[in-house]
Formats: C-alpha cells, sequence, structure tokens
C-alpha cells in the first residue's frame, strides 16, 4: 500500500510564499506591502474597540454554545441584509431576500457556487482580469468552467469598460459573472454607478448570472457609498447573488464572519432557494460557528456599539486615504516624475502600483519591500513610520 506516494507537491500559494519570505528577512527595516489585511497606524492588525466590548459582554453571559441553525443566526443574517441594501429596503420587505451566515467571505462564494452548480453545472463563470486570486480556484473546484472578461486597463490605470462590456455582450444566457461590488481586489480601481447601469442592463438582455463579491464594503468611500451596486441590482428586479465579508471591516479575519445573500422573485421562491442553499451547507459543514457574528450581531444591533464600529470603519477607510495622498505627495517630492496620482483614484485596500516585476524584486532584494509581483500594494500596511523609507525605494527602482 503506497497511498501517497504519487501524490504530487501543490504549487505554493503565492502571497503565503511572500508572507514566508518576509518573516525570515532579517532586516530590521522590512516592510511586507503583500499582505491583504488593515495594518493601523503602529503596523498593527487592530481588534475594534465594538468589538471588544461585544466580546465582553458575550464572554460574561458565559453562553452554552450549542448549534446553529444551518442558516446560521437570524438577528445576524438580518443585519447583514440591512447592511447590504438599508434597512429600508422594499426588496427585504417583500420577502425577496434570503441570507446564510458563511465562514467568511470565501465560504458564502463556496456555497453559491455550490448552489448555481445544482441549479446550471453547464454553466461557464466569468471573472475579472485580473480578479483575486481565489476566485477561479474556487469556482473551478466546484465544477465550472472559468474564464476572464477584461477589466484592468494599464494605459489609464482605470477599467478597460469597453473590453468588459464587450464580453459580457457575447456571454451565453446563464453565464455567472462575478463582479466586485467595490474596492475591486487587486487593483483598486471601480465601476461608476453610469457603467454599473450599463453591465445591469446587459445582465438583463443577455439573461447572465450576477455574483457580487462585498468584501471590503466601508473601505471605499463609507457603508452607504460602496454599496451603490446592490442598490442598482436591488432596483433592476434581477436576480442575484452576493458573498460578503466582515474580516476587514471588523478586522475579525480568523472568526471567519461572512454571509451568503440570494435575491430571488418573491417569499415563496425565496423559501424553495433557502431549502435547497441548507442542504448545500449541511452536507459542507453542517451549521456555522456562533462566535464571530454573535459579535458582530450584537454590534450591528446595539446603537451605542453600531456608531462606535462606524467611527472605527471611518477611521480605517480615512487613514488608507491617508497613505494613498502621503504617497502621492512624497514621490513627487522625491523627484519621481512618473506620474502617480491614479493611487488617489483606487479605492480599498489596494493600490495596482504599475510597478514591473524587476522593481518589485528590486524593492524586495535590495530593500526588504515586500510587494506582490504584478506590482499590487496594500496600502494599508503603510504608515508614518514606513512611508519615507518604502517611496525612497520606490523613487529608487523606477528612476
Ligand atoms: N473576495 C475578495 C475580493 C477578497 O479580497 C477576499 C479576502 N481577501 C475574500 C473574498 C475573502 O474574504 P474572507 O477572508 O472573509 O473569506
Amino acid at each position: 500500500q503506497h497511498l501517497f506516494s504519487h501524490v504530487e507537491l501543490a504549487p505554493r500559494d503565492p502571497i503565503l510564499g511572500l508572507n514566508e519570505a518576509y518573516n525570515a528577512d532579517t532586516r530590521a527595516t522590512k516592510v511586507n506591502l503583500g499582505v491583504g489585511v488593515y495594518y493601523d497606524a503602529n503596523g498593527k492588525l487592530p481588534l475594534l474597540k465594538a468589538v471588544r466590548e461585544a466580546e465582553a459582554t458575550r464572554i460574561q453571559g458565559a453562553p452554552a454554545r450549542g448549534y446553529l441553525p444551518i442558516e446560521g443566526i437570524a438577528a445576524y443574517d438580518q443585519a447583514v441584509q440591512n447592511l447590504l441594501f438599508g434597512a429600508e429596503s422594499s426588496l427585504i420587505s417583500a420577502g425577496r431576500v434570503a441570507t446564510f451566515q458563511a465562514i467568511g467571505g470565501t465560504g458564502g462564494l463556496k456555497i453559491g457556487a455550490d448552489f448555481l452548480q445544482r441549479l446550471n453545472p453547464q454553466a461557464k463563470v466569468l471573472i475579472s482580469d485580473p480578479s483575486w486570486e481565489n476566485h477561479r480556484a474556487l469556482f473551478e473546484n466546484a465544477g465550472f468552467t472559468v474564464e476572464t472578461y477584461p477589466y484592468y486597463d494599464a494605459q489609464t490605470r482605470g477599467v478597460n469598460f469597453a473590453g468588459m462590456l464587450q464580453a459580457l455582450e457575447q456571454a451565453a444566457a446563464g453565464t455567472i459573472v462575478v463582479l466586485h461590488a467595490c474596492c475591486h481586489n487587486p487593483t483598486g480601481a471601480d465601476l461608476s454607478a453610469e457603467e454599473w447601469q450599463r453591465i445591469i442592463a446587459v445582465a438583463q438582455a443577455r439573461e447572465l448570472v450576477p455574483f457580487l463579491d462585498m468584501a471590503y464594503q466601508g473601505f471605499g468611500d463609507g457603508i452607504k457609498e460602496d454599496a451603490i451596486a446592490l442598490d442598482l441590482f436591488a432596483a433592476s428586479g434581477l436576480n442575484f447573488f452576493i458573498s460578503s465579508s466582515f474580516s476587514k471591516s471588523f478586522s475579525l479575519y480568523g472568526e471567519r464572519v461572512g454571509a451568503l445573500t440570494v435575491v430571488t422573485d418573491g417569499k415563496d421562491e425565496t423559501a424553495r432557494v433557502v431549502s435547497q442553499v441548507k442542504r448545500v451547507i449541511r452536507t459542507n459543514y453542517s451549521n456555522p460557528p456562533t462566535h464571530g457574528a454573535t459579535v458582530v450581531a450584537t454590534v450591528l444591533n446595539t446603537p451605542a456599539l453600531r456608531s462606535m464600529w462606524e467611527n472605527e470603519l471611518a477611521e480605517m477607510r480615512e487613514r488608507i486615504r491617508a497613505m494613498r495622498a502621503g504617497l502621492v505627495e512624497k514621490l513627487q517630492a522625491a523627484g519621481v516624475t512618473q506620474d502617480f496620482s491614479f493611487v488617489l483614484r483606487q479605492r480599498g485596500m489596494f493600490s495596482y502600483s504599475g510597478l514591473t516585476a524587476s522593481q518589485v524584486d528590486r524593492l524586495r532584494e535590495e530593500f526588504g519591500i515586500y510587494a506582490v509581483s504584478s506590482g499590487r500594494i496594500c496600502v494599508a500596511a503603510l504608515n508614518q513610520q514606513n512611508l519615507d523609507y518604502v517611496v525612497q525605494a520606490i523613487a529608487s527602482v523606477v528612476r
């Protein structure tokens, strides 16, 4: 019996590999811009005050840990819907929305993908070029063929909207289109409201299945502002999917707090969809964990904690903005003639910096500054202590 003798070594996750190399680096000045998490002004992963308070209350109550319902905590699922669509949403009152607590945003994508695979196994999935690196693997693992639609335009440092639209116009009916609702990962380039309207018109005309990935609500322009795509889709009458995550907005990465939300035609359809998605969840992991979702539901549903969280989220958002501005200003002051002002137009944690793979190599080798080879940098890993060093290093490799 040699069960594992033919098992091949899988390729390393490129970003986790980067973290390992960073950890092994002994230079005191090293900076990790390859990460996908928010660090505070001191370069630390924050534990939000609102989270700390909700956790303290929960621990004090010493609750027993029974199983949750398959679809998760009802108050959490309701709070997710309210955050996505607004508490006054007519979609919610019409019973057109089903939300399932999920194991992070990734879990929301996965149970959505598994449900879609049962509905239409032949459907193709389109993801943006480029996209979050797990989108392709996740939908392929669920049994789909995954292709891309044009998205990033390196020339304009914005969205190749004509290319994107054309690809969607050519897609077969039933094609699942994964869209980043805001704060596109990895580019930071988002669609305007007018562009979203045109995507919606194509989705309607071509009978596409939109799957909106909302991993950064509140990191762009604000909680409501970042949900503009959701508002427009909600008004369109389309059926669509949303995966959402509190990993970033609550800094609760390891608690795996996310959701899948499905918009149907009405109450009766919702009940049938719920029954089927519950089967998907039951056969994957049975039911979700208690802690993270309890904390998030407590914060969202307790006015004092809610406003505390909104302030902390605004602080994170504004600090990222300040780092974007600082980077652009200081690069200019350092004599870099290349225009970096596009960094200010980008939204969310990331910037496609325009740095080439060989410039990224030089940053790492000569300066101990780690970035993804695509040139993606995490702006949220910059702070007042490392900004000047990073600027000098970039200035020296782009010269
Ligand atoms: N989608 C996108 C676009 C992301 O960037 C991420 C997190 N990096 C996720 C989904 C997954 O989020 P979570 O960690 O909550 O599973």
